[in-house]
């Protein structure tokens, strides 16, 4: 149940968003899952229609989009996606790389509404 966790994490990171609003509705979440890391994006999908329920992304259009791994290299200063899926860089073939992207669930964009409107 590695998917449910991450959707319960996930939640957790929009709910602190959502605080400082009154009467707020979640319209639309991007979200960016790493090419490395580890999600089944089907189960994820599943799990998240069949939890949504009752959270704030019940009535939100949620969008996924993958992530292709990207380092970032100590050498030429470059950023790039490598080839074959080996952590070096794309552009001078140094190994000295840092893994910039790539390996996580991201939540890189949430819009939303405040049903109170700007009346105040
Ligand atoms: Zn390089």
């Amino acid at each position: 149940m590695h998917e449910y966790s991450l959707f319960l994490s996930l939640l957790k990171i929009i709910e602190d968003q959502l605080k400082p609003f009154k009467n707020p509705r979640v319209s639309k979440a991007v979200l960016l899952i790493g090419e490395f890391s580890g999600i089944d994006l089907e189960y994820l999908k599943e799990v998240i229609k069949n939890f949504k329920r009752g959270t704030p992304l019940d009535r939100a259009e949620i969008i996924f989009e993958e992530e292709p791994l990207k380092v970032r290299c100590f050498s030429c200063g470059r950023e790039g996606e490598p080839q074959e899926n080996k952590a070096l860089c794309p552009f001078c073939g140094s190994f000295e790389v840092k893994i910039i992207g790539g390996l996580d669930l991201i939540l890189k964009t949430l819009e939303i509404e405040d049903e109170e409107g700007f009346s105040n």
